[in-house]
């Protein structure tokens, strides 16, 4: 397949070129001017539209699709303790298999429809633990998109469940090890609702799968004070003594972190995940993300998939704390989600050369001023959004055509998933 005549726009260092770039099996080939196309190759004109990557969502919660509009708690929640207790757990606690799914599904389909094309989730279901990994990795690829899954291992209810979110890691990681669309992490929810030997068992699965660990850190300051209180030590000098701050690792928000933990952070060869929405939402603070280095991406724990929105808070948030701050680290960090994706699946994402994966989206973008690398940042964040997105490859395969995902029935699903939700919150009630 050829794709003929677009600009062609990367994010770091930022670049734009008009070149055509030929498709074959899941990869890029070739990439170039004035690319002649070979007896039988299908050719997609894009005059006047921008390629840039399919965008990469470094940790959220899929299972939040279905809280849309969900009934407000009986008490409202003063702390962010109390935002867990009185919704999000009580939320996880009622998923179902059937909720599970459709979540999934809807998450997928919107991740999509705004230019998302690979998902770091980070699941809890203490219910129905066994098998709900495999349930998200069945949504994710009935609609096309990669996904890294894990789930959030948490002392919170009690050791059977615990341990039955111990070996859903585990069987998980086994499972996926040849899945072009899938990976795995260890998941684990937050140093405060974990034990010593949780951390233990956490610290030996990521030592077998020579995996990362995918965990809240010190995303707001109730995280940094029990885990001093109880252990006498920081969150990450905790992951760190358990041996769960490995390479690879994702540790998101990292609000509350001393300039010495981000340091060990950084040593460690782990990632850091910026959530501005979540943390502004939650009012858990700003996190440091000027300083968080190298190693830093950008997730949308639980807010829709839309990477530009994200970064565009991400923008915002600094200049409101900073004053004047030029776009670019926003571009950076959706980069580093990049990244991550690439030591994670282990293949070139990001880049649009030749070798790297053919996950790409095709947005309409007919600019009103020139668009080079010097300004693509302001491009990114003021030009580009959901409407403006019109077809999505993931490896080499159209999945989104003319702004239509068309890998799924999407009325069905959502109809569907509209019925599930009613009787998620039926049972979230109880
Ligand atoms: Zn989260």
């Amino acid at each position: 397949m050829l794709l003929k005549g677009a600009s062609v726009a990367t994010h770091h260092p930022p670049r734009v070129t008009r070149a055509d770039l030929r498709i074959e099996g899941d990869s890029i080939v070739d990439r170039g001017a004035g690319l002649r196309p070979h007896k039988g190759e299908s050719v997609e004109d894009c005059t006047d539209r921008l390629i840039v990557p399919g965008q990469v969502c470094a940790h959220t919660h899929v299972y939040s699709a279905l809280s849309r509009g969900m009934p407000a708690p009986r008490i409202a929640p003063r702390t962010f303790p109390d935002i867990l207790r009185r919704v999000w757990w009580k939320l996880d606690e009622a998923l179902d298999e059937e909720s599970i799914h459709y979540s999934a599904l809807v998450a997928a389909i919107e991740a999509v429809r705004c230019g998302t094309t690979t998902i770091f989730d980070h699941h809890a279901s203490p219910n129905a633990i066994a098998g709900s990994l495999d349930i998200i990795r069945g949504a994710f690829s009935a609609v096309g998109i990669r996904g890294v899954l894990c789930y959030e291992v948490t002392d919170r209810g009690g050791r059977q469940r615990r341990d039955a979110g111990l070996a859903e890691n585990d069987r998980f990681l086994s499972a996926i090890r040849h899945d072009p669309l899938a990976r795995g992490l260890v998941g684990a929810h937050a140093s405060f609702t974990l034990s010593d030997s949780s951390l233990v068992a956490l610290g030996d699965l990521v030592r077998f799968h020579q995996s990362g660990i995918h965990i809240h850190a010190a995303e707001a300051r109730d995280d940094v004070v029990l885990t001093a209180r109880r252990h006498g030590c920081g969150v990450v000098d905790r992951l760190e003594r358990h041996g769960a701050l490995s390479e690879g690792s994702v540790l998101a928000h990292g609000v509350h972190l001393t300039t010495r933990e981000l340091g060990r952070i950084a040593e460690a060869g782990a990632w850091l995940v910026h959530n501005p929405r979540s943390n502004m939402n939650n009012g858990v603070g700003h996190a440091p993300v000027e300083r968080f280095g190298e190693l830093a991406a950008l997730g949308t724990d639980g807010w829709r998939a839309d990477m530009f929105e994200e970064a565009r808070a991400a923008h915002f948030g600094l200049r409101h704390r900073l004053g004047p701050a030029a776009p670019d680290l926003a571009l950076r960090l959706l980069d580093g989600s990049q990244q991550l994706a690439a030591s994670v699946f282990g293949m070139p994402f990001g880049t649009l050369e030749p070798g790297a994966v053919a996950d790409l989206v095709v947005h309409d973008y007919r600019s009103p001023t020139p668009l080079t690398g010097s300004n693509v940042a302001w491009h990114a964040l003021t030009g580009l959004h959901p409407g403006t997105v019109r077809h999505v490859m993931v490896g080499g395969r159209w999945i989104c055509r003319d702004g239509s995902v068309s890998s799924v029935d999407v009325a069905e699903v959502y109809r569907r998933a509209a019925r599930a939700a009613a009787l998620l919150w039926k049972r979230m009630a109880r």
